[in-house]
């Protein structure tokens, strides 16, 4: 039993003119498919062949190179697509509403937060969304393909929104203009889905 690359949930140019389709075609057909590849090529044999990949991350050792950078993009890119959507954008309700207002007072201060991680998250990696058990959020970024799944890395908790700030996200559209990607970004997050993932794991 190996992972295989998940199906975009939408079109290529869905997205648009937010992200664009050579970006996602690349994106999800030869990134995402890379680390889908590899990470099977670095299991195949050992005792992690067969189980989730969150269990592979949450035990990993993170001196194994290939699948910490694989496992871990196979597991973000997945998490990326869910949480977009071409009906996205607008504020989350219910009780993932409620908790970002007890976290970060309201939804604005949550973005800015949650902005300011990406923008800032120094060359390739991502920007965080997590829930702990007992429903708290955190907001973190992780370096690479790391997640707060993995031992000891961000924020901890189970993310449950990510943006990816690696170049090959959006240079095509954005060239150095991380900035204008991550305000895009907010056009189109899939809320009912980041809802799901909190209900799913609060
Ligand atoms: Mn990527």
């Amino acid at each position: 039993m190996s992972f295989t690359l998940p199906s975009l949930p939408y079109a290529k140019d869905a997205l648009e003119p937010h992200i664009d389709a050579k970006t996602m075609e690349i994106h999800h057909g030869k990134h995402h498919a890379g680390y889908t590849s590899k990470l099977n090529d670095a299991i195949e044999g050992t005792p992690m062949e067969g189980k989730s990949i969150e269990d592979i991350l949450d035990n990993l050792d993170m001196n194994n190179k290939a699948v910490r950078n694989n496992g871990g993009g196979f597991y973000n890119h997945s998490l990326f697509w869910s949480v977009m959507s071409p009906n996205g954008g607008g504020t989350p309700s219910g009780a993932l509403a409620d908790a970002i207002n007890d976290t970060f007072g309201s939804f604005d201060s949550f973005k800015d937060t949650f902005a300011n991680a990406a923008k800032t998250q120094f060359g390739s990696g991502w920007a965080w969304l997590c829930v702990h058990k007992g429903g708290k959020l955190d907001v973190c970024g992780t370096p690479n393909q790391d997640n707060p799944l993995m031992p000891g890395v961000g924020c901890g908790g189970t993310p449950i929104l990510g943006i990816d700030v690696w170049e090959h996200a959006y240079y095509l559209n954005y060239q150095n203009r991380r900035p204008d990607y991550v305000e895009a970004f907010f056009n189109v997050i899939n809320w009912d889905e980041v809802s799901s993932r909190y209900e799913a794991n609060k």
